[in-house]
């Protein structure tokens, strides 16, 4: 089995499906074959594949149906769980992240999500932060 590492995209990154050009939200960083019995040259395969927000789910799948593992590379959830006890935060079975908060006693709850970890923790912040100021935060 081969884990895939699922990172954050540079800024202006695009999506990389063909007909795609969304921007791209997860980086998949796939690692170098040292298989090479199924005769393919993996030499020139692309060490990197940006997806969008749409495809993302499907390349995730694409990946644990050939038996690879993805791993999330940005951050431990536990760690972003107990930095932010304020929140409730849990995984779709897509592979889609989500936090829920009250912030500063607003009577509505305020969730935010993301694919990683790492992304996840900054719009926490963002939405700790402006909170404070203005009740809208959360825009993606
Ligand atoms: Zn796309």
């Amino acid at each position: 089995m081969t884990i895939y590492q699922a990172t954050m995209p540079p800024d202006g990154a695009t999506c990389e499906t063909r007909g795609c050009c969304s921007v791209a939200s997860v980086r998949l960083i796939v690692p170098a074959l040292r298989f090479d019995a199924d005769g393919v040259d993996h030499s020139k395969d692309p060490p990197t594949f940006d997806t969008c927000e749409l495809h993302w789910p499907v390349m995730r799948d694409a990946c644990r149906r050939n038996g690879h593992a993805v791993a999330d590379s940005t951050g431990d959830l536990r760690a972003l769980v107990a930095d932010f006890p304020q929140c409730t935060i849990f995984a779709s079975d897509g592979g889609r992240l989500y936090a829920s908060a009250r912030v500063n006693g607003s009577v509505q709850g305020t969730t935010v999500d993301a694919f990683l970890v790492g992304q996840l923790r900054i719009r926490l912040t963002q939405l700790t932060r402006t909170a404070v100021g203005s009740a809208s935060g959360a825009r993606r």
